[in-house]
């Protein structure tokens, strides 16, 4: 298969692997963050770890976006779901998140709240036509990937004077987060993590492009290679990174060259531009407040925004008590540092986000990585 097959060839693996065996110096300690869950999938999935030397760590970080949205955010949609007449649509993930209480859209579904899985925005708006006696909420997540998707709904609902349809915004963005896994004030309560160059995200840079990290690498001086979800796109990203930390570069360098560009999807960056504004702050699960770090729709399409629509109280819900998914997500935890690590949590029976989504590092190391737990 194109662009399948020939980045999982073992030969290829193999060599890579010796490339980074050798070019890793044996008295430095490499620690990269991941950013994005795909790659922790794909670590997990493809064995990567076993492939590299003790001496290179991979850590992995907050880029899964159903992980890293608040309880707060969940308890919101569960709220918006139990208002007489709303259908409340989302992605299959969503419904089984907890939010506080341990009440999730499924449970609420299954007493009596109208709550909907759909694969794309598109499906909350054909909704919303077939249903014109009710409210649709489109219970809206995801970074820069997942945006586009979202702006082009409201443009669709405009378009076919839809006046029951709405968005709960909780979309994110990716450079801030980056930045306050570094420089964020919890990293002083909560300790850090050395950090000695960042795996960028694949599919969020089909978006936004290889540009936006450029000011983070050189004001962080951190190198971040941008890579793909195949297993050699994400080795031969580690070999860049030893390169460049070896040669004291911290550039931005761009191995997933067959879908990201420097400036990324002008189309999609207009239209995303023209729908939501920045949010002065957000709060991220694991990260606290970031500011800057999320985005609402814009005034002149308000009668779109749920949150304009609607009373959606703020609900300040917190983690369970024995849930490290916040440490995980800053990369000062493994999964398996949590007690209730495939025990009392489960993906059958997530306690925490990062169980919930398969790109979750918990659900990635349940699924592959199991063996590792500590005894
Ligand atoms: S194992 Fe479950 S409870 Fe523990 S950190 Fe992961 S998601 Fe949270």
């Amino acid at each position: 298969m194109k662009y399948i097959d020939e980045y999982r060839d073992g030969d290829l693996a193999k060599g890579l692997a010796s490339a980074i065996a050798r070019e890793a110096k044996p008295d430095c300690r490499y620690h990269f963050m991941e950013f994005c869950g795909g790659h922790t999938h794909a670590i997990f999935r493809y064995g990567i770890q076993d492939l590299l030397p003790s001496n290179v760590r991979m850590i992995h970080g907050p880029g899964c976006p159903v992980c890293v949205l608040p309880m707060g955010r969940i308890d919101g949609a569960i709220h918006l779901a139990k208002q007489p007449g709303v259908i409340l649509a989302s992605y299959g993930d969503m419904l089984r998140v907890p939010g506080g209480g341990r009440e999730s859209l499924l449970k609420a579904k299954a007493l009596g709240a109208d709550v909907r899985m759909i694969y794309s925005p598109s499906d909350a708006v054909a909704l919303a036509k077939a249903h014109p006696d009710r409210e649709v909420v489109f219970f809206a997540i995801g970074f820069e990937t997942t945006t586009p998707p979202t702006a082009l709904a409201i443009r669709q609902a405009h378009r076919e004077g839809l006046s029951n349809f709405s968005v709960y915004c909780n979309h994110v963005l990716t450079p801030s987060a980056i930045s306050s896994i570094l420089e964020a004030p919890s990293v002083r309560d909560l300790g850090t993590v050395p950090l000695d160059g960042f795996i960028g995200p694949a599919h969020v840079s089909t978006v936004i492009g290889s540009q936006p990290y450029d000011y983070f690498a050189e004001e962080y001086r951190r190198p971040v290679v941008i890579a793909g979800f195949e297993p050699l796109d994400v080795l031969q990203a580690i070999l860049m990174l030893i390169r460049q930390v070896n040669e004291g570069r911290f550039e931005v360098e761009n191995e997933f060259t067959r879908a990201v560009t420097k400036e990324g999807n002008m189309k999609a960056k207009t239209l995303v531009a023209e729908t939501f504004e920045m949010k002065r702050s957000f709060e991220w699960r694991g990260l606290g407040l970031v500011p800057y770090s999320a985005l609402a729709i814009k005034r002149q399409w308000a009668q779109f925004d749920a949150e304009a629509r609607f009373i959606v109280p703020e609900f300040k819900t917190e983690d369970h008590k024995a849930c490290a998914c916040g440490a995980i997500l800053r990369g000062l935890k493994t999964p398996a540092d949590c007690s209730l690590f495939a025990t009392a949590c489960t993906p059958e029976h997530p306690i925490g986000s990062c169980m919930v989504s398969a790109e979750g590092a918990c659900a990635a190391y349940y699924t592959y990585g199991r063996q590792r737990r500590k005894s």
